[in-house]
């Protein structure tokens, strides 16, 4: 199958030049999917993968808008409208300094997987803009997400895109757009999930990705038949996906002993528990404060700064049974990789997406721990977007318990989905095998029923 891997590739670098990250997504896939299509020739003949690593449509776009100092700034908008075959594009809008379209690209591709084995009707897309919201006043951020929304509202509705958030895009953002959004197409839908409550959104939805990741990882310890009871545990980022990681750790009898920013990362022996989570969120969410500062308050923490000259990061250097990275592509590499095994780490949960570099990934793989990728751990924040976006239909807002439960359900079939497909398709405990095969499966039998557009 390396000719089917090769020639996939091929084409994708070809059409796709300078997109490390897109090429990094789709390679990954290809080769699981190599057992798939050995089985499924009907797949190849209809040229399904080389439909599914091509976007249905791009949108670039000029987002112009005024500073504080009444200075004109320009950004850069996008939206990736990868794949509608089994429901609305739907995926999230990061804003972040990195953001291009390569790296656009393979979180729109990846995403398409992912909505698939959340087993809602959901396509895949993903959006955002190179503007950094770190260091502007709240009224730059309107003034941005207005101008940004000013033109993505030309593109999207509640029945063919729907943005969220990701890096960059909370509450406060989500706001602003839907905001601009019902002033410009006066209407009032639910065209963005992640929204406040009092105006559409769903309970538990800032909550899903890091609950939903943490559900994955005790799904997976339940085949060990293991809790988390008494387990340490390393965590990266400190944003919305790292802040409820930690508190459904707590919940479960787990200690999560550090968290990180682009500056550094804290490691507390003691474990970040309830109340200096609170602390925590407190600082990134409404102080829009540093890691750092977590080490001023509580002494017992030791705060380590990001080292360009080092060739590792030191977070994942500490000993621990199970790790959550949470904050970005790439953030552990071969040798953090190594690291986390040396430290006996043998539960790794990705909160982020696409985390670690495809040589710590088969580390991990050649170790047989217990490791859940991004595409099928952190699915838990685009499923309950999925359930905002039924509970808009019905006008309806289910209770904390319903959606936490839906939430539960459904990670637990995305982890048996790709627990079944790692072992029928041969690699048993490959839950990266297992989680594009489900994934893709889904979507190439839509693909094919809907013929070929
Ligand atoms: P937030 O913006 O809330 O937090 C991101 C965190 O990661 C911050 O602590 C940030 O630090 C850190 N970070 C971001 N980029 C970098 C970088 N280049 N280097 C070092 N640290 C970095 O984002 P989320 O928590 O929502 O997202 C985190 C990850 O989870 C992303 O990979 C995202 O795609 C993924 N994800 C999120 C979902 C969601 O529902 N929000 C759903 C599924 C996946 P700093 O503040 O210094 O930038």
């Amino acid at each position: 199958m390396s000719g089917f891997v090769d020639s996939i590739m091929a084409l994708v670098k070809a059409k796709n030049p300078a997109e490390p990250e897109f090429h990094q997504a789709v390679e990954e896939v290809v080769e699981s999917l190599g057992l798939v299509i050995e089985k499924h020739p009907e797949y190849r003949a209809a040229k399904i993968v080389e439909r599914l690593v091509e976007p249905e449509r791009v949108i670039m776009f000029r987002v112009p808008w005024l500073d504080d100092q009444g200075e004109v700034q320009v950004n850069r908008g996008f939206r990736i409208e990868m794949n509608s075959s089994i429901g609305p594009y739907k995926g999230g809008l990061r804003f972040h300094p990195s953001v291009n379209l390569g790296i656009l690209k393979f979180l729109a591709f990846e995403q398409v997987l992912k909505n698939s084995l959340t087993t809602l009707p959901m396509g895949g897309g993903k959006g955002g803009s190179d503007f950094d919201p770190k260091g502007k006043s709240d009224n730059e951020v309107m003034h941005f997400c207005q101008s940004f929304m000013t033109e993505l509202s030309r593109h999207i509705g509640q029945f063919t895109d729907v943005p969220a958030g990701d890096i960059g895009v909370g509450g406060r953002e989500i706001g602003f757009m839907f905001g601009q959004y019902k002033r410009v197409r006066n209407e009032f839908v639910g065209v963005l999930t992640g929204k406040g409550l009092a105006w559409g959104g769903s309970l538990i939805r800032p909550e899903a990705t890091g609950y939903g990741s943490v559900y994955f990882g005790k799904n997976m310890l339940a085949t060990r038949n293991e809790t988390y009871a008494g387990k340490t545990c390393l965590v990266s980022g400190s944003g919305n996906v790292a802040q409820y990681t930690i508190e459904k750790l707590n919940e479960f009898g787990a200690k999560a002993v550090t968290c990180s920013d682009s500056g550094g990362f804290i490691y507390d022996s003691e474990g970040i528990d309830t109340a200096k989570l609170a602390y925590l969120m407190e600082l990134k969410n409404v102080k829009r404060g540093r890691v750092s500062e977590y080490a001023e308050k509580y002494p017992n923490a030791v705060y380590t700064p990001v080292d360009p000259n080092l060739d590792y990061n030191p977070l994942w250097d500490n000993k621990a049974d199970c790790a959550f990275p949470s904050a970005t592509q790439n953030e552990i590499n071969a040798k953090d990789a190594g690291n986390l095994l040396k430290n006996g780490v043998y539960v790794v949960s990705e909160g982020a997406n696409m985390p670690t570099v495809p040589e710590g990934v088969n580390q991990f793989i050649d170790a047989k721990i217990l490791y859940g990728p991004g595409k099928a751990a952190n699915a838990g924040g685009v499923a309950v977007s999925g359930l905002e976006m039924s509970q808009n239909s019905l006008r309806l807002s289910w209770t904390r318990e319903e959606v936490d439960g839906h939430l539960q359900r459904i990670m637990k079939d995305i982890h048996d989905a790709a627990f079944n497909a790692a072992e029928k398709y041969g690699t048993p405990g490959n839950y990266v095998n297992g989680a594009n095969i489900a994934g893709f499966l889904k979507v190439a039998d839509t693909m094919l029923d809907q013929g070929v557009v």
